[in-house]
């Protein structure tokens, strides 16, 4: 009888990245196909890429992508070293639409199906349209707690998790040697905790053998202010009663739930959100998904769209993309900003800040810093944020909820799961899982481990 094996492409040592590799007799299926956040820094830099016309062959060159044969599509290996033959893969399962877990999915032949949430599809359509990030035509089959997914002698089951990004899922893989889990990105405080919490019970009613874990907070290189997204939402609720200046908030694009926690402090306090076309856009597509709940940003008259000036600088239709247009007739500009500071909340990011020159806010404005704060004291941008925040005479607020379980959450569900083995991904310190006293597998980039 065929070994059942885990080999682990990406996240390995690292935070995101997952490429997770799962075989069982015949059937060969992977587990998330991201890109890691360091990807190829040593040899390119944020303005200077492989070359997207030569496909693989840049990321061949520096060891950046494994050289697997029948898995990447025929375009994208024309210039390499590697022959093309037909896929012998037969899917790609995706726990959510993180860049770290799905941007590789464009070297992927396009005739592996791909597998994920019905959220998931809806955000991939919504970056790749206006990101011009192209993920492939891959046939997509999408999702929902409690279907079962047979890839035989595979069954998979994707189970609802609450993370930053809403389609988030773990899966538990019933194989021919026992039953494997797999996290994903999950936290346990969010809004919708009790996801996390039926996937944690069906886990551990599962008697998995192993259990891929996630371990982002793991260790955490320094102390961070993270509070659960309803402190943010007190927190900024706090800064937006409290003031008759405008606030500004900046958090990930796809950190879409703490759109929701920010539309709903504005709405609570009577002001209007100001957001980009890409976010109306990404709202659009989710409204689709009645399951979600999102504001539909034509319909909604809590919500504003900004429009920057383009091209020719007057704001007719034609400066803009046919995808933006749709939203004009939600359309503010920096005039109508500076106008009405005292009822207004706007979604700003730090590439954005520009408009700030021309929208003037009066001193003593707000600004909410809703992510993550900088890995180093010395992160450039970060300066370079404050200097503008400085100049403008806005108050900066450090306001975020992390999209991952703490290091005691993690502990406690490892615990609870009771896997016999654990194989720590998506972190920087594998080996302190050692210290939930599971037979911990510090994994190494490419090595096949037997079940
Ligand atoms: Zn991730
Ligand atoms: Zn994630």
């Amino acid at each position: 009888m065929d070994a059942t094996t885990l080999t682990f492409y990406g996240g390995v040592n690292e935070i995101g990245g997952n490429k997770i590799l799962l075989k069982d007799g015949k059937a060969k299926v992977f587990f998330d196909f991201g890109q890691s956040f360091t990807m190829g820094e040593d040899f390119f830099t944020s303005s200077f890429g492989p070359r997207w016309i030569c496909g693989l062959k840049d990321y061949f060159e520096f060891g950046l992508m494994p050289k697997i044969k029948g898995l990447y599509s025929e375009k994208q290996l024309m210039y390499t070293d590697l022959s093309y033959s037909r896929p012998s893969f037969d899917a790609v399962f995706l726990s959510h639409a993180h860049f770290d877990h799905t941007a590789h999915l464009r070297f992927i032949d396009e005739k592996l199906p791909v597998f994920c949430g019905s959220g998931t599809k809806l955000f991939l359509e919504s970056m790749e349209k206006t990101t011009f990030t192209p993920l492939g035509e891959h046939p997509y089959q999408t999702f929902r707690t409690g279907d079962a997914i047979e890839i035989d002698p595979l069954k998979v089951e994707p189970i609802h998790v609450d993370h930053s990004i809403p389609g988030a899922y773990g899966f538990i893989i019933h194989t021919s040697k026992g039953k494997i889990v797999y996290t994903g990105d999950l936290r346990a405080h969010g809004p919708k905790r009790e996801m996390t919490e039926e996937f944690i019970e069906k886990a551990c009613e599962c008697k998995p053998v192993a259990m891929i874990s996630e371990g982002t907070r793991i260790v955490e290189k320094r102390p961070r202010a993270n509070y659960s997204e309803s402190e943010v939402k007190e927190k900024s609720n706090e800064i937006v009663s409290g003031t008759n200046k405008i606030v500004f908030v900046t958090h990930h694009g796809r950190d879409i739930d703490r759109f929701r926690t920010i539309y709903e402090v504005a709405k609570q306090n009577g002001r209007k959100i100001v957001i980009f076309p890409r976010l109306a856009y990404l709202l659009k597509k989710l409204v689709e998904d009645e399951h979600l709940d999102f504001p539909d940003p034509l319909k909604d008259n809590n919500i504003l769209v900004y429009f920057r000036r383009k091209k020719t600088g007057t704001f007719i239709e034609e400066d803009y993309y046919l995808w933006e247009r749709t939203f004009m007739q939600r359309m503010v500009t920096a005039d109508d900003v500076r106008e009405n500071q005292s009822g207004l909340v706007m979604d700003l990011d730090f590439y954005q800040f520009g408009e700030l020159i021309d929208i003037k806010p009066d001193r003593g404005s707000h600004f909410i810093h809703s992510m993550s704060e900088p890995f180093s004291e010395e992160d450039i941008e970060d300066q370079v944020m404050h200097n503008w925040l400085n100049h403008f005479k806005i108050k900066f607020h450090q306001l975020h909820a992390s999209g991952h379980m703490s290091r005691q959450e993690l502990m406690e569900m490892i615990e609870r799961i009771n896997p016999k083995k654990v194989f720590p991904v998506h972190t920087e310190n594998p080996a302190f899982f050692k210290k939930t006293k599971k037979k911990t597998v510090v994994i190494e980039k490419g090595k096949t481990y037997t079940l």
